[in-house]
C-alpha cells in the first residue's frame, strides 16, 4: 500500500474522497463532471504518516506492522522515539538506545518546536542535549524489562528527554498523560481516519459519505 494524499470534495450530496493523483474531473459517484465553485474547491488532505528520518527535532511514533499498525483500530504495539536535527532517531528498546538512520519511514511526527524556533543554535542544543540524555545509565537493556510494567519504556524515554529539552528553558514538565492527551492522541486518531478511507478509495476507487460528514468540522490533518 503506497500512501499517498486524498482529495476531498462534496458533489451530488455526497462528500467525496478520491486519490490525490487521479483526481480527475468526473465524480466517481454520479460519474458526471465537476465544477467547483470556489467556495467548494477540493481539498487536499495531506497523508499523515510521513518519513521520520526527514523530520527534524520531532517526537515520532511508529509501528513495527507499517503504516496500518498506526490505525486505532490494530493491536498492534506502537514504538515511540526522538529524532535529532539531521532525522537520526534515537529510541529505547529491549536492546537499550538505538540510534537509527532507517526504520523510521512510517512515523507519525508531532513536532515540538515551533519552526520559527527551530534555528541552528537550537539544533545543536537539542542534538547535544539528546547524545547526552541517551547516554545515561538509565537506558540499559534490563531496566527496559523492569519498567515495563509501569507503561511502555520508550515513551517514557522519549518524553524524558522533551521534559528535559522544557526544564533547561526554565518551563514545567509535562506529564504521560497530558502529553498523550495534547500530541499524541489526536494525530492517531486522524491517521486511524485517513487510513481508513485511504483503504476504501485503494479497494473501490473512492470512497464517499453522506452529505453531513463531520469531517470537515472535527479532523485537523497534519501538523
Ligand atoms: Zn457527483
Amino acid at each position: 500500500m503506497e500512501l499517498g494524499d486524498l482529495l476531498r470534495f462534496t458533489h451530488c450530496g455526497n462528500t467525496v474522497f478520491t486519490s490525490a493523483d487521479e483526481a480527475g474531473l468526473r465524480c466517481p459517484v454520479c460519474g458526471q463532471a465537476v465544477r467547483f465553485a470556489l467556495s467548494e474547491a477540493p481539498v487536499r488532505i495531506q497523508c499523515p504518516i510521513r518519513d521520520g528520518h526527514r523530520a527534524s527535532c520531532c517526537f515520532l511514533v511508529t509501528s513495527q506492522s507499517g503504516a496500518i499498525g498506526l490505525s486505532e483500530e490494530k493491536e498492534s504495539e506502537l514504538h515511540v522515539g526522538i529524532c535529532n536535527s539531521e532525522g537520526l532517531v534515537f529510541s529505547y528498546t529491549e536492546l537499550g538506545v538505538q540510534c537509527q538512520q532507517q526504520g523510521w519511514e512510517q512515523s507519525i511526527i508531532i513536532p515540538l518546536v515551533a519552526p520559527s524556533n527551530c534555528i541552528p543554535d537550537f539544533k545543536r542544543r537539542w542534538d547535544a542535549q539528546l547524545e547526552v540524555f541517551a547516554a545515561l545509565d538509565t537506558w540499559t537493556p534490563d531496566r527496559f524489562q523492569e519498567e515495563r510494567e509501569f507503561g511502555s519504556c520508550c515513551y517514557g524515554f522519549a518524553l524524558g528527554f522533551i521534559n528535559q529539552v522544557m526544564m533547561s528553558q526554565g518551563k514545567q514538565p509535562i506529564s504521560r498523560e497530558c502529553f498523550t492527551s495534547e500530541y499524541v492522541l489526536p494525530r492517531i486518531e486522524s491517521a486511524t481516519r485517513y487510513l481508513s478511507v485511504f483503504q476504501h478509495v485503494c479497494r473501490h476507487g473512492y470512497h464517499c459519505t453522506g452529505q453531513r460528514s463531520d469531517w470537515n468540522s472535527h479532523v485537523s490533518w497534519g501538523p
